[in-house]
């Protein structure tokens, strides 16, 4: 019974402790946050479907084909034309959408929104309104940005739905004769729409969803993702609102046309909305564009009124049947189970077999998977021939610290780099028998951009680069910075241990950093603690 007492006495105690604790932590949160706002922010991405031909008619789909030359009779809208489904687009959708784990919709439908406009010739677009080909779904993507995030961290953003739908075709204005033109190329062009609910909180966060969809659509082969052609493109939904007030209005940015003007277009708006806020201003709900050039949104056009699209069913399209277990039949379009079945490793399941199989940190594993060329290196130079003989952290932190410096210094994009793998993997090899140090395979790359006939391992011999291993030329350097550098050396003596790096960095200075500094160290402590 005492004993009891005791027990909740002890528990009170613990109670109390932990109520006065959580106590002073909302305190200072309400100090701190009341006028603190915060952005919210929710991506709709237009996704090209990477197909041949059309969404609905077999007129070919080419970038950069002479104005008009891809317009079969059903784009134009000519009376009497009928649709026909595309089905390597009905795959592709469902392939994206089971990767985004997705719930499929066996039975979808198509319907038209209408609008006026040049370059719609039907006056309707022709996309998936009730029932679109997939709903509910996940991405779960890293946000890291080496020197803005210290650290990553992980961000979820749900997919409310995603569906099929037709591109339209592109005005054409010519300021000089005063004429809009028409061209038709695009209208029919198979898109996919991905609709995410507002879940983000930055700029940053967006631009990482944006990134991850891109890793993911090209692993899938369902979009090229080139957005400066248009194939992928990316509007974002901005608003900002205080802490547990309902959500503000938003605005839509459009013409994204990189990833990272992703995350400057809506750390921009959000600053832009606030401004506003504070002044006790409004925000009215509109759409914007982000001009790259001079780093800001303008009003495009006014959405305070809801437009009518008059949504109908499209009567010239059945309703598509996909197959969702079970055995196909005559109806169905195409198959998930198999479609599942056939999905290629996804960017997440590569990271994570580099962090777990590889002992890569997390940075690491981001950066080589976000950079398909960066890591088809890696996979040629630490997991084909030879592998067991390199360490894949060294091919790691050679290719990030090393070669990107290289190239970052040069301007040049990896893609562009004209140094082969296996070249690298010679610098690597070199790096691992200690031959030379990474200020020396800095070296190396830096003449291996120019100096194609040549292989790293013969640049490194007849540049006379090679790391000073010989322990009597290491003791050489040693006597001489050690009488050099008495002042230095009697500070060490004395008791101040850091001085050992400036001698050491003497030491590299004096070698034209060549010297194995492992080594020299280890002399320079003996050789200081013998007199
Ligand atoms: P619309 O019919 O105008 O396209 P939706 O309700 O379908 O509007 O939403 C479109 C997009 O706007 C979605 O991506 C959603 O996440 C985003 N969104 C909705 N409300 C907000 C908000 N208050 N702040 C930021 N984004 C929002
Ligand atoms: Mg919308």
């Amino acid at each position: 019974m005492a004993r009891n007492i005791l027990l909740r006495k002890n528990q009170l105690a613990f109670i109390a402790s932990s109520h006065k604790h959580y106590a002073t932590k909302a305190a200072t949160k309400v100090i701190s946050r009341p006028d603190r706002w915060k952005s919210v922010i929710g991506l709709e991405i237009h996704a090209q479907i990477q197909t041949a031909s059309k969404l609905f008619s077999g007129s070919e789909v080419a970038f950069g084909a002479p104005i008009n030359t891809c317009v079969s009779l059903f784009d134009a809208s000519t009376p009497g034309t009928l649709p026909v489904l595309n089905r390597k687009c009905v795959e592709l959708g469902v392939r994206t959408a089971l990767a985004l784990d997705c719930e499929i919709n066996p039975v979808s439908m198509f319907d038209r929104k209408h609008y006026f406009y040049a370059d719609l010739p039907a006056g309707y677009q022709i996309t998936q309104q009730r029932a679109p080909l997939a709903r509910s779904g996940t991405l779960r993507f890293p946000v890291f940005v080496p020197g803005v995030t210290r650290k990553p961290y992980y961000k979820s953003a749900r997919l409310l739905q995603l569906q099929l739908e037709q591109d339209s075709g592109k005005s054409l204005h010519d300021p000089v004769e005063r004429k809009s033109l028409v061209d038709l190329n695009r209208a029919g062009i198979p898109l996919m729409e991905l609709v995410f609910e507002p879940d983000l909180e930055t700029g940053e966060e967006a631009a990482a969803l944006v990134k991850e969809m891109i890793l993911i659509l090209t692993r899938l082969g369902s979009c090229n993702c080139r957005m400066e052609e248009g194939a992928l493109r990316v509007d974002a939904n901005i608003s900002v609102h205080r802490e547990n007030t309902p959500l503000g209005t938003r605005t839509e940015v459009k013409n994204i046309g990189s990833v990272r003007a992703v995350a400057q277009a809506v750390e921009y708006e959000v600053e832009r909305q606030i401004g506003i806020l504070n002044e006790g201003g409004r925000i009215f709900n509109e759409t914007r564009a982000w001009d790259a050039v001079k780093r800001r949104t303008i009003a495009m056009r006014d959405k305070e009124v809801v437009q009518d699209y008059r949504f109908m069913p499209e009567p010239n399209l059945p309703p598509l049947h996909v197959r969702v277990g079970g055995t196909l039949s005559d109806g169905d379009t195409v198959d998930a189970t198999q479609i599942l079945a056939d999905l290629p490793e996804l960017p997440e399941a590569t990271r994570n077999k580099l962090v777990e199989e590889h002992l890569l940190t997390p940075e690491m594993a981001i950066i080589l998977v976000n950079d398909i060329t960066l890591h088809s290196h890696f996979r040629a130079i630490a997991e084909t021939s030879n592998k067991d003989a390199r360490s894949p952290k060294t091919v790691a932190n050679f290719l990030i610290n090393e070669l990107l410096t290289v190239l970052n210094k040069n301007k040049i994009e990896i893609e562009e780099c004209k140094i082969t793998s296996a070249h690298l993997a010679e610098v690597v090899d070199m790096l691992e028998s200690n031959t030379i140090n990474p200020y020396l395979a800095r070296l190396i790359l830096q003449e291996a951009l120019e100096n194609v006939t040549e292989s790293p391992s013969e640049i490194a011999k007849h540049k006379g680069w090679l790391m000073i291993t010989d322990v009597g030329r290491i003791e050489e350097y040693c006597r001489k910075v050690i009488k050099d550098n008495p002042k230095v050396v009697e500070k060490y003596r004395n008791g101040k241990d850091k001085m050992l790096y400036a001698l050491a960095g003497e030491i590299a200075k004096l070698s034209d950093q060549k010297v194995d500094m492992a080594k020299a160290v280890d002399l320079l402590k003996l050789m200081l603690k013998n007199k």
